[in-house]
């Protein structure tokens, strides 16, 4: 007699519901399960539903992207046509570019006092979207935590459920000037925390950390043997005397950060799309395979542009920053006038008023201002939940612009509150 077995090469002659193929367990229709589940799950950004609507409209005045309005520097645009004009329109080293890479070793050394070894602990990506990318898949096993402050850029969620992490969010409130506090991020770490990720300057509340408190976020991260990735692509717009320090810089802090920075703000070079990350060879080797088998090289003649940002770009920055400060005061001083309640950013191009005052969430204060009034702001929550009560407005615009939004959104409070 033949035993029943469930051996796959035996099957067939085992379990006659298997010749009926009919008869197979039921799969759900293709249209139902085509996106992978950590796709599926992932909300599209909130970003995106206002530029919908916006783009429906005419003279509306938009606080909304968060770019800089200045254009890229005329010599640095020359440096990018020239290079294309000398041919070096080929790949450029999966790396990038060395003449690129040891400038902006020579440039974080200068600025911060952390060395980096261009030919190996240095990478330049496609923006600093990029660097994020690569970084978090080069290091993240299924199931690690990623603890972030919140609300944060739109990117940081999505970027570690695509690689298999799991984002932990910490609270940042208007109380504490959107801060991160030792003692909430201490208490998030459990035994499955792989990682910190840290955006100081911070987009969306302009927050900067106070050193005492990046210090002691640099002690826990040694204490409990965390990576730090740190998203320092607003590192150079930073205002009212605050000294920028970067992670890497603080004791203990080099061999478990992960530097990631740009162009695109500092330069306003946001089409060019060049980045960076900075780490430890050991680290390093590990994101550069990611980026050569999914990137192979950022485009060569961006990175001939932003080595010569590089070389000649501080006056532009100076310039821009003494530009944005005067728009960061008026707007912050304005929104506190109107009665929305907004702490003063230091760093970034954003300011982050609160707006419970009118009584309306995040999402219905943005959708009704720019229908009633023609302003666009982005909602806290497509920062997070944790973004809700605010709205983000991004001061990267003509102080004439900046002036006239504040006079549509005071006309517009002031209806808000008389209904009350
Ligand atoms: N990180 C933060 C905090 C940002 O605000 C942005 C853009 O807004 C990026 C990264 C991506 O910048 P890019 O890819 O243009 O360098």
């Amino acid at each position: 007699m033949t035993t029943p077995t469930t051996q796959p090469g035996n099957r067939l002659k085992t379990d006659p519901s298997i010749l009926n193929s009919e008869a197979e367990p039921e799969r759900p229709p293709l249209s139902t399960r085509v996106l992978a589940r950590r796709v599926d799950e992932v909300p599209r950004s909130g970003i995106r539903r206002f530029f919908d609507i916006l783009a429906t409209m005419t003279d509306v005045i938009s606080l909304g992207v968060g770019e800089p309005d200045f254009d890229t520097p005329p010599q640095v645009v020359e440096a990018g046509r020239h290079s294309l004009a000398q041919g070096r329109t080929h790949y450029a080293s999966n790396y990038g570019t060395i003449e690129l890479r040891r400038a902006l070793a020579h440039h974080l050394e200068r600025l911060y006092g952390v060395r980096y070894d261009p030919t190996e602990e240095i990478l330049i990506t496609v923006g600093g979207s990029e660097a994020l990318d690569v970084a978090v898949r080069a290091t993240l096993d299924p199931g690690d935590e990623v603890i972030m402050h919140e609300p944060s850029y739109v990117s940081y969620r999505p970027a570690v459920i695509f690689a298999g992490g799991v984002p932990v969010g910490v609270k940042t409130t208007i109380d504490e000037d959107f801060a991160l506090d030792p003692a909430k991020v201490e208490a998030a770490i459990t035994p499955r925390t792989k990682a910190l990720l840290l955006n100081y300057p911070c987009n969306p509340t302009g927050a900067v950390l106070p050193p005492e408190v990046q210090d002691e976020i640099a002690r826990i991260a040694v204490r409990h043997d965390l990576l730090v990735y740190t998203d320092e692509i607003y590192d150079r717009l930073v205002y009212n005397g605050y000294q920028m320090r970067a992670m890497a810089a603080l004791p203990g802090m080099r061999r478990r950060t992960v530097t990631m920075g740009s162009f695109s703000k500092a330069y306003a070079m946001t089409g060019w799309r060049v980045g960076y990350v900075c780490a430890p060879s050991e680290i390093l080797e590990g994101i550069l395979k990611v980026h050569q088998y999914v990137i192979m090289s950022a485009a060569t003649a961006a990175q001939d542009a932003a080595l010569e940002a590089l070389k000649s770009g501080e006056p532009d920055i100076a310039r821009m920053v003494g530009q944005y400060d005067r728009r960061r005061r008026l707007l912050v001083d304005g929104f506190n006038e109107i009665g929305l309640r907004c702490f003063e950013p230091r760093g970034a191009f954003y300011a982050f008023p609160q707006i419970t005052s009118t009584g309306l969430t995040s999402d219905q204060f943005a959708e009704q201002l720019l229908r009633e009034e023609s302003v666009a702001v982005v909602p806290g929550t497509a920062f997070g939940e944790a973004g809700e009560g605010h709205v983000r407005c991004c001061y990267a615009t003509s102080e004439a612009e900046l002036k006239e939004a504040l006079v549509r959104i005071g006309r517009f409070v002031a209806r808000r509150k008389g209904a009350a």
